[in-house]
């Protein structure tokens, strides 16, 4: 039996299983929660009454969270006296699936960031982000209803490993001297140094879930986004091994890019083809009568990838990315539909599962009740869908919708509308549950 030094778990509600390497979730999972900083407190109040809400409409008291309340942060540090104790990770571990708030990081000291720490010691290695339109938000496309991709970042290597000196210390000089030395690099003497490690192990597990989750959804593809025209043995690395990795492990289920020009050219009506849509972006479209159901395998070069999700939208899908090209994108395309303040994310390892709003604590707004919740509410969508509760997802993500269009919404979006009059956080909770009451 777990122990905990400060914590209670609930006394109703049950674990979510791993059995035989498959999750058994019940009925009523016990769901670790961390509040967070800043406006965490309000978004996970108004989260949680979308949250609740969405589960009695779908299953009329079948299914239920039983919440339980774990501590990261300031109230960490209040109750425990250290920003992210054992109790936690312990509790996260135990349960598999939570969902979080952000978390401050003190700027110039105090202690590294949270977010950064509970990925490293829980592994988990796959950043994931999905991103699409929900009509009414304002954003600053034409079609922002064209994009609707799945983004899975590496969490753990590339420049984000931490491993870097800087300019001017012995370490550093000791790297310049041996790269001069030893392997006849020439690096100038006043260079900070920073080393970009990309692995087989970290690629292939990252590229494994992204097809994995290709497949399970019934996506159409999965392109490998790099910048292995430059960093070759880095970026170009991740491309081969993602490649290598779908062909040996997901073989009747996948198909090459290049294996589907040759298709294509050949139109022999014996190669298998992929889902119709993934046809889009090749010249001549699909062979007539030969709709496959391979998901499509591509790979796209990092700098010509931001201009594409702009200009040939609708031909992407999954998308799986080194750490740093991640970063970028996710950002880049949450712009597309809107912002921050809407998209939602989980950082994913083997069997654990954190979720998480993708901005963070904005500390200014705290206690105002004020803020936009959307993020942490998509977040859960994404933690139901993941429990296998699909029906509550839908039900919020059309109650969010139905709330936005009737322009009841918070000050981030009002702003954006124009003549639009702001409400609290908790009563865009209340007004969601409202239209899923309506619609369930
Ligand atoms: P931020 O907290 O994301 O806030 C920046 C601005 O974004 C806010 O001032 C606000 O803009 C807008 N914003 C953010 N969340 C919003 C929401 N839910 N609704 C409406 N508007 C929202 O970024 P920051 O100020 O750079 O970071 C603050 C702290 O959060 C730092 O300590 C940082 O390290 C931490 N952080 C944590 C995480 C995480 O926990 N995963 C992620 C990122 C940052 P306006 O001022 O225009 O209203």
């Amino acid at each position: 039996m777990v122990e905990f030094k400060k914590l209670a778990p609930p006394t109703t509600g049950e674990k979510i299983e791993i059995v035989d390497g498959k999750y058994i979730f019940p009925d009523n999972p016990i769901i670790p929660f961390i509040e967070g900083d800043g406006i965490g407190p309000d978004i996970m109040r108004a989260s949680k009454i979308v949250w609740d809400g969405a589960i009695e409409v779908a299953y009329g008291g079948k299914k239920k969270i039983s919440w339980f309340e774990v501590y990261a942060g300031e109230k960490a540090i209040e109750k425990y006296g250290e920003p992210l104790p054992e109790d936690t990770i312990t509790a996260i571990r135990h349960f598999l699936v939570a969902i979080k708030g952000p978390l401050t990081t003190p700027v110039g000291g105090g202690y590294r960031s949270l977010n950064v720490s509970m990925r490293q010691i829980m592994d988990l290695y796959a950043c994931v982000r999905p991103v699409k339109y929900y009509r009414g938000v304002p954003s600053p496309m034409k079609h922002p209803e064209r994009l609707d991709i799945v983004i899975f970042r590496e969490n753990t290597e590339d420049v984000y490993a931490g491993v870097e000196w800087k300019q001017g210390t012995p370490e550093a000089k000791k790297i310049i001297d041996f790269m001069k030395n030893e392997l006849g690099v020439k690096v100038r003497d006043d260079s900070g140094i920073g080393v970009k490690p990309i692995s087989i192990f970290g690629s292939k597990r990252l590229v494994r879930k992204a097809v994995q989750y290709a497949i399970d959804k019934n996506r159409e593809s999965v392109t490998l986004v790099h910048k292995g025209n430059i960093m070759k043995f880095t970026e170009g690395a991740f491309k081969d091994w993602g490649y290598e990795l779908a062909v040996d492990e997901f073989r009747d289920h996948i198909i090459t890019e290049s294996e589907l020009w040759d298709q294509v050219i050949a139109d022999d009506g014996v190669t298998p083809t992929v889902k119709e849509g993934a046809y889009a972006h090749l010249r001549g479209g699909r062979p007539a009568g030969n709709q496959g159901d391979r998901i499509l395998i591509k790979d796209r070069i990092a700098d010509q990838m931001f201009q594409q999700l702009l200009t040939r939208t609708d031909e992407y899908d999954v998308v799986a990315l080194p750490n740093l090209n991640g970063d970028y994108i996710s950002d880049a395309a949450a712009g597309q539909i809107g912002g921050l303040g809407i998209a939602p994310g989980a950082n994913i390892g083997d069997y654990i599962a954190l979720f998480e709003p993708t901005h963070g604590s904005a500390p200014k707004y705290r206690n105002q009740d004020k803020v936009n919740p959307t993020s942490l509410i998509l977040s859960g969508v994404m933690m139901l869908d993941y429990l296998g509760w699909p029906e509550a997802a839908e039900l919020i993500e059309k109650g969010i919708e139905a709330t936005i269009e009737q322009k009841r919404v918070t000050y981030d979006l009002a702003r954006q509308m124009g003549d639009v009059k702001p409400i609290k956080a908790s009563e865009f909770g209340y007004a969601i549950v409202e239209n899923m009451k309506k619609m369930g």
